[in-house]
């Protein structure tokens, strides 16, 4: 379909206050709403803050909430709207705004560095490191996260608990701790620790992480009910046992 105007509803404001506008914006066949964010701020508010690198589905900077959804917005194409739907773009919810559509997303850093490091087993004694390959297959599902956050949005403990926060990591580190316990050559034992420290247990396996991941990452299916089954003879949860009754049938 040809060119047409859309009405846009962009969120503008900061940490204090603010609220939709309102934009009809022109867009052209092929577009995806990170395009039509772009016009608005090069046509009609230069100084709408937006973060963005790639355009490419890659560097994970772009991700906002489009009608209430959390979505990369470079993948978001504009065909999927009828013409006379309005587009609501507004912030990840989950983080605090500094300005726009621009989040301080520093919680996902901050939970990062507390994942105790990759802690490889001495080589073999010819100095090379050997995994097999099936081994390495489980773990690498993992390494396609381009840390857009999208999940971490998603994640109801912590969308709108902020007292969560505190106690428990997100989907994003709870895959990051099983990819490290899948990892052939890793010697350290995160199980404690994804209890106690990550709040592995505040996970109810509600799988809308696995839904919004631009990576297609099957993160409670493939890493976070694995990681829960690895942790349950230390200490029952009743989840892990549901989750795992419900994937067998
Ligand atoms: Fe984004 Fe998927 Fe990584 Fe979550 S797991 S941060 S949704 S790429």
């Amino acid at each position: 379909r040809g060119g047409y105007d859309a009405t846009f509803r962009v969120w503008r404001g900061d940490a204090s206050s603010g609220e939709l506008q309102t934009f009809t914006v022109p867009v052209n066949e092929g577009e995806v709403v990170l395009d039509v964010i772009h016009r608005l701020q090069a046509t009609q508010a230069g100084d709408l803050a937006v973060r963005w690198n790639c355009k490419a589905g890659k560097c994970g900077s772009c991700s906002a909430e489009v009608n209430g959804r959390p979505r990369l917005m470079c993948l978001t194409r504009m065909n999927t709207f009828a013409e006379d739907e309005t587009v609501t773009v507004t912030p990840l919810r989950t983080f605090p705004v500094i300005r726009d559509l621009v989040t301080d997303v520093s919680y996902n850093y901050e939970k990062a560095a507390q994942v105790p490091a990759f802690t490889p087993r001495p080589r073999d004694p010819d100095g090379n490191h050997r995994m097999q390959q099936v081994d390495v297959d489980r773990p690498q599902e993992f390494r396609k996260c381009i840390e857009c956050w999208l999940c971490q949005d998603t994640c109801h403990v912590i969308r709108d608990h902020e007292e969560n926060k505190a106690a428990f990591a997100g989907p994003r580190f709870l895959i990051r701790l099983a990819e490290l316990d899948m990892h052939p050559l890793d010697v350290v034992d995160r199980r404690d620790a994804a209890q106690q420290e990550f709040g592995l247990g505040y996970c109810n396996i509600t799988k809308c992480c696995s839904e919004v991941c631009p990576e297609g990452i099957h993160l409670t299916d493939n890493g976070i009910i694995p990681l829960k089954e690895r942790v349950v003879d230390r200490r029952y949860d009743p989840l892990t046992w549901l989750g795992s009754k419900i994937r067998r049938h």
